[in-house]
């Protein structure tokens, strides 16, 4: 009877009731302020709006404790400053019209409201006619202080703690080097799309970028680094439909990985795998197949040409008709790439509605046809496998050196088809003579038949064994460098170095801070080669951000990885007796001898009795 009545109650009973409003703010902001990368992007994108030239982001524990922008742009009013922090409070649209012609970067009014519920804000602001400024202090969306303060015209906002009354999403932030990633990510791409703004980045007291007002190209070669200098293409085409300027990466310096590829539409940075596909494309014949191009585009239209219900913080967007534009990007860049006199064939098929393109319209001519497929890099491109940035041969000094204690019993030197298939007939030793096979494959025959060994995959297996025992206490020999090499790195790259330095040291390298982002290689492991370590270290990294994404592995394992895969002997190298024995005998001394590291088997085992039965014996 009890449990009766109970139940009718909870039958009669409205369970709909309005959120408390922090915890609707909370959830509302959780769409805007993901991370504090995000943060870090809208409060960039108000800076800029405000008309600065000069916006410094300073960030302690990525981010995590604390994100403040300071600019000098236009400042706010005691009442504005107020306003500002108010859902749908902006100062960027009064009519629905406004919609179509946006050209500010924010326009929702939702960034600072949405920082306001999530975190401790506090924000010092003043006009430039103002005789005092305003300082407001905000937690869980209240003012808590409010007060006038003596500042420079602009204004500044700290955010602090991020989530710090939303436990859950703050245990959902990652380590420190994940989301100091998104915060560079984000601040390169403001700053590219400003080269006439100074932009400084300060990172737990220590500025890690310091960028001078300058051309776009200055810009680029700032942020990407200095081995950029005199590597880039400057696109530049005007239409009535739409403009594009930009710079493109000589052939040469395409990346094992997709870092440098930024693409802006009126000065935002978008992400589009179609417009991507369309340059790509116009770079088709001139880099391998799994390589990428640098671009840093800006595409200019019409903004009632955008789809503008795309979400601002969403980094897609949608063109009225994307067809056109995929056209003209591609053409822009083959043609920038023409006149640069590399491209080997121009095939322009093209929309008619861009044919008046300079690019369609003006093909090149003959002579710089001719001057284009008689060029070194021309040959160089057409040459069969000549996948340049994919060394063949690998940057170990007479590698076999490194299998000489374990081979030294064995006498035989040359590979010679008809010994080695002799010997192999005697069975199984450990001095048998061995057949390299397409200059990639070791034949080593068993008791039980024979084993293909993948020499490349072997090779990777032992090293990423050998260092894992380097990194666990007994450290690999260094050789010094006769002349130390210095080596100088984007900002973003210096980043990571400073955080590898520790366990290079461990793998046998010796590499020492020289000045901002550069480093003197003072010596390297004993297997690299002399002139080569600066390029060894540039591969190793390119390699360890190839695994970056991959948040299931620590720093020391994407390093150990990527300098196993990197410092491997290529397929396609040539080994002698020696080398193929001591190559042998230390992957069966491999706790793990029949996958790499990353699952690629080492060897194929093939049966006698198999090879029997198909004999039909
Ligand atoms: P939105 O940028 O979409 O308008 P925000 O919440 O980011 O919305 O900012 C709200 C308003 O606060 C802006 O419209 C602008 O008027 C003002 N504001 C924000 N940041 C600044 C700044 N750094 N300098 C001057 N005004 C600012
Ligand atoms: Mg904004």
């Amino acid at each position: 009877m009890v449990i009766f009545v109970l139940q009718i109650t909870l039958i009669l009973t409205d369970i709909i009731h309005l959120l408390p409003d922090n915890i609707a703010n909370q959830i509302a902001a959780g769409e805007v302020i993901q991370r504090p990368g995000s943060a870090v992007k809208e409060l960039l994108e108000n800076a800029v709006d405000a008309g600065a030239d000069e916006i410094r982001l300073i960030i302690n524990d990525a981010g995590k404790s604390l994100v403040q922008v300071i600019d000098n742009g236009k400042g706010m009013s005691e009442t504005d400053a107020r306003m500002a922090f108010e859902r749908h409070a902006t100062s960027k649209i009064k009519h629905i019209d406004d919609l179509f012609s946006i050209k500010t970067m924010g326009f929702r009014g939702e960034a600072l409201a949405s920082i306001a519920a999530v975190a401790q804000v506090e924000l010092k602001t003043k006009r430039a006619d103002d005789a005092a400024g305003t300082f407001i202090q905000i937690e869980n969306s209240r003012v808590v202080l409010q007060e006038p303060v003596a500042v420079n015209t602009g204004t500044s906002i700290a955010m602090k703690n991020l989530f710090f009354n939303v436990p859950a999403r703050r245990n959902f932030l990652k380590s420190n080097t994940a989301e100091l990633r998104h915060i560079l990510d984000e601040f390169i791409r403001v700053a590219m799309s400003f080269p006439d703004i100074l932009f400084s980045l300060q990172s737990n007291g220590q500025e890690v970028f310091h960028l001078e007002k300058g051309s776009l190209k200055q810009r680029v070669v700032q942020i990407l680094g200095n081995s950029y200098n005199a590597k880039l293409v400057s696109v530049q085409e005007e239409t009535d439909y739409l403009n594009i300027m930009g710079f493109v990466g000589k052939p040469e310096t395409a990346k094992k990985t997709r870092g440098d590829q930024y693409l802006f539409v009126n000065n935002r940075f978008i992400k589009s795998a179609y417009l991507n596909h369309a340059i790509m494309n116009a770079y088709s014949d001139l880099i391998p197949k799994d390589s990428f191009p640098m671009y840093a585009l800006f595409i200019d239209l019409n903004p009632a040409k955008l789809d503008i219900n795309v979400h601002p913080t969403k980094q897609e967007i949608k063109f009225e008709d994307d067809k056109i534009v995929y056209a003209f990007v591609q053409s822009a860049v083959k043609h920038a790439l023409a006149q640069f006199s590399i491209t080997p064939t121009l095939d322009f098929e093209l929309d008619a509605t861009i044919q008046q393109l300079d690019a369609v319209s003006k093909p090149v001519s003959d002579a710089q046809r001719t001057a284009t497929t008689s060029s070194h890099l021309f040959k160089t491109f057409t040459q069969k496998g000549q996948a340049h940035f994919i060394e063949k041969s690998s940057d170990l000094k007479h590698w076999k050196d490194f299998y000489e204690p374990s081979a030294e019993k064995n006498e035989a030197s040359s590979i010679d088809v008809n010994v080695s298939i002799q010997s192999m007939h005697q069975g199984y030793k450990a001095e048998q003579v061995m057949l390299q096979l397409h200059l990639s494959y070791i034949v080593m025959q068993t008791e039980a038949g024979y084993l293909l060994i993948h020499q490349q995959n072997a090779h990777e297996r032992i090293l990423y064994e050998r260092y894992t025992v380097a990194l666990s206490g007994k450290p690999i020999a260094t050789q010094q460098s006769l002349f130390p090499t210095t080596i100088t790195l984007s900002p973003a790259d210096a980043l990571l170095l400073d955080e590898l330095l520790p366990d290079m040291q461990a793998l046998g390298y010796q590499i020492e801070i020289f000045g901002k982002h550069t480093y003197v290689i003072q010596g390297t492991p004993a297997d690299v080669q002399i002139g080569n370590e600066k390029a060894a270290i540039e591969k190793i990294m390119e390699q360890y951000k190839h695994f970056s994404s991959d948040l299931k592995f620590t720093k020391r394992e994407k390093l150990l990885r990527s300098m196993a895969i990197q410092n491997a002997i290529k397929a396609g190298t040539a080994l002698t007796q020696k080398e193929m024995q001591g190559l042998v005998q230390d992957l069966f001394a491999c706790e793990v001898s029949n996958a790499t590291a990353t699952g690629r088997p080492t060897y194929t085992r093939f049966e006698k009795g198999e090879m029997d039965r198909m004999f039909g014996r």
